[in-house]
């Protein structure tokens, strides 16, 4: 990845570019981010007077090379004779990878001159990375623009994700319209985006079977994160007396830690510490929130069974608090007081 290679930023998207679907579209992209449809740029508004005959997108008749589907289109007397910066039609934004003398404009993956492969850097307009082709993708896209797959990364992990809605159901947690999305190196919820719900693909993407994944550790890990979600998005409920007897302050100063390396397989409560229901929810009163949630939730909100191990492992009153509260404001009793 070279540094020379961070493109400008392009237009935003202009009414004109809108998919069939209805959905707004930047020039050149491959897919539609909402419905996925594929799509071709031509040349519609005759600006080169040329298309490729092999994938119909725009090209100029000094090109050698399709810079969308890289197919030969060289053509004597019309291509260039020496690599040009931009023709008309196409903007430069970048010298060739292989440095071949000619221009490329984002986001084209070939040169137009040498037919080289061009690798471009597009995170910073982006708010991730497709799990699948690691280019830049936005939290409510459906689609990869790029590569056309599930831009969320949810159709890698089906059997969690079935597992964990089912267990908020059945634990009586309603759904707050959050968002789970597969990506590279974190775990976590961002306080500014309370529904968006961040997983580390590492443990699903480039394992090549499905038994290699681990789905309970998946399904804990989830749980966990969800409790952060359904925090952020109930904060009021965090200012209330009975919130705070039971949970402490929760916005003293936080980390924001990633959660990753925490051991969410492990569904028996913790024997160690009196007053934690494991030694994850010591860190911090935000972690000790989604410990309770996914510990709540992992057990299907029955308190009965949970409050029988709670006493077996001579918990404090105050974890019993915890879920409690949780249980009663899940409920809708949460009284303000
Ligand atoms: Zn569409
Ligand atoms: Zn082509
Ligand atoms: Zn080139
Ligand atoms: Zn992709
Ligand atoms: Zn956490």
């Amino acid at each position: 990845m070279s540094a020379r290679r961070k493109r400008r930023r392009s237009a935003a998207p202009k009414p004109e570019l809108r998919c069939v679907c209805g959905h707004e579209l930047r020039r050149y992209w491959r897919f539609c981010p909402h419905c996925g449809r594929a799509q071709v740029w031509g040349d519609t508004t005759r600006v080169t007077g040329a298309e490729c005959y092999r994938c119909g997108w725009i090209v100029s008749d000094r090109f050698s090379y399709c810079p969308w589907c890289g197919t030969d289109i060289y053509e004597e007397g019309h291509s260039a004779e020496e690599p040009l910066k931009a023709p008309n039609g196409f903007t430069f934004h970048a010298w060739c990878d292989r440095a071949c003398g000619g221009g490329v404009e984002y986001p084209m993956p070939h040169c137009p001159w040498c037919g080289a492969g061009q690798h471009w850097n597009d995170g910073n307009d982006f708010e991730g990375d497709c799990p699948r082709c690691g280019r830049g993708v936005n939290d409510w896209m459906n689609a990869c623009p790029w590569c056309g797959k599930d831009a969320s990364g949810q159709d890698l992990i089906p059997e969690a994700l079935t597992r964990v809605r089912r267990l908020l159901l059945v634990s009586r947690i309603r759904p707050w319209g959050y968002r789970v999305l597969l990506r590279p190196g974190v775990s976590g919820v961002d306080p500014r985006w309370p529904k968006i719900v961040e997983m580390d693909q590492q443990y699903v993407v480039g394992k090549r079977k499905r038994d290699e994944i681990p789905w309970p550790m998946l399904v804990g890990l989830l749980a966990h994160e969800l409790g952060h979600s359904y925090l952020y998005h109930n904060w009021r409920w965090t200012r209330t007396e009975r919130f705070r007897r039971a949970f402490d302050e929760v916005d003293k100063a936080y980390r924001g830690v990633d959660d990753t390396w925490v051991d969410f397989q492990r569904r028996r409560v913790a024997t160690t510490l009196v007053d934690y229901v494991s030694t994850y929810a010591a860190t911090h009163p935000q972690e000790y929130f989604a410990e309770t949630f996914r510990f709540y939730v992992t057990r299907r909100g029955r308190l009965r069974d949970l409050f029988a191990e709670l006493g077996r492992k001579r918990k404090g009153l105050v974890v019993y608090e915890k879920f409690l509260a949780l249980h009663d404001y899940a409920r809708g009793r949460w009284g303000g007081t």
